[in-house]
């Protein structure tokens, strides 16, 4: 079990080195196809995890075989919608199927926030229409993601969750027109740090926060905006995709077995100021 003291006894023999490695575990990522999703993805294979890699719309039926021969893994491609509780539900069951057991689950699908300030919108069903669709894609999903993984954790006995918050779930981020997608983003951090505590018997949860990274989420905002976040970072620059994948890697690994209710922040030292 997650608190037992038992469960450290295995640790006791290793190094912290090999703690991080994720040899015989079996890792899910939402949001697996692209951006940061992709390099947990990678970065899980290479620390020797099989990974249960989540996709919606991107195709990415070429890229696990070579993934697979580069770590010797069993990785696998999942079609899920992870805004329908029972397409979550039913890809859950498959992995559970195919792999016997899920050691991590990492929700972190998500999309920006499109509109514009919560005045623009002059039709007051349109703007309804855009923050229920929003919320659903950025909150619901999480919770759903939560509801099904949760169940399979509290069966098995053991799992760890981390879900993908955001710099902005902790300070407004200033240039941009992002009341819903600041307020998702703190919802899904407090949510996770509940969550730890619910379930502190069987399951550990977290949350990694990245600042500004260059992902298709944010490619195609404004370059004076760009430029303006660039200014405002103490370290000059948005992150890589990949300098967010170690945090996902502790979390998921048996280095982090005492850390729960914990939000790692990775944004060059924004919310630091
Ligand atoms: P990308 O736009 O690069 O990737 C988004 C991912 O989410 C894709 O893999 C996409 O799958 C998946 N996705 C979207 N909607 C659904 C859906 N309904 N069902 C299943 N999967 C879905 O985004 P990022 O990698 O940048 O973002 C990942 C997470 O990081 C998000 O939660 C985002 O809010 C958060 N974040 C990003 C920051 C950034 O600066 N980029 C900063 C802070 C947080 P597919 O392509 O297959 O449809």
């Amino acid at each position: 079990r997650a608190n037992d003291q038992s469960t450290t006894t295995p640790l006791k023999n290793k190094s912290v080195y090999e703690l991080l490695s994720l040899k015989g575990k079996v890792c899910a990522v939402t949001g697996g196809s692209r951006g940061i999703g992709a390099e947990v993805v990678d970065a899980f294979a290479s620390a020797g995890a099989d990974v249960a890699v989540f996709y919606h719309s991107t195709d990415i039926s070429g890229k696990l075989g070579p993934l697979n021969a580069k770590y010797g893994t069993n990785c696998k491609a999942y079609r899920c919608d992870v805004t329908e509780i029972a397409s979550l539900d039913k890809t859950v069951s498959k992995i559970v199927s195919d792999y016997g057991k899920i050691d991590v689950f990492v929700a972190n699908a998500g999309v920006a926030w499109k509109g514009a300030d919560i005045l623009k919108e002059s039709n007051d069903q349109v703007a309804v229409e855009q923050w229920k669709k929003f919320l659903h894609q950025d909150v619901d999903a999480v919770h759903y993601s939560a509801r099904v993984i949760g169940r399979v954790f509290k069966e098995q006995g053991f799992g760890s969750m981390i879900i993908t918050g955001s710099m902005s779930g902790a300070v407004v981020n200033v240039p941009q027109l992002q009341a819903a997608y600041n307020a998702a983003k703190a919802f899904v951090i407090q949510y996770a740090k509940s969550l730890a505590i619910e379930w502190v018997g069987f399951a550990r949860v977290n949350t990694v926060s990245p600042g500004y990274v260059s992902t298709s989420l944010t490619g195609s905002l404004p370059k004076e905006l760009k430029d303006t976040w660039n200014t405002l970072i103490p370290m000059g620059r948005s992150a890589l995709p990949k300098e967010l994948a170690g945090a996902y890697l502790y979390l998921a690994s048996d280095a982090a077995t005492y850390t729960t209710g914990s939000n790692i922040t990775v944004d060059g030292g924004y919310t630091a100021i």
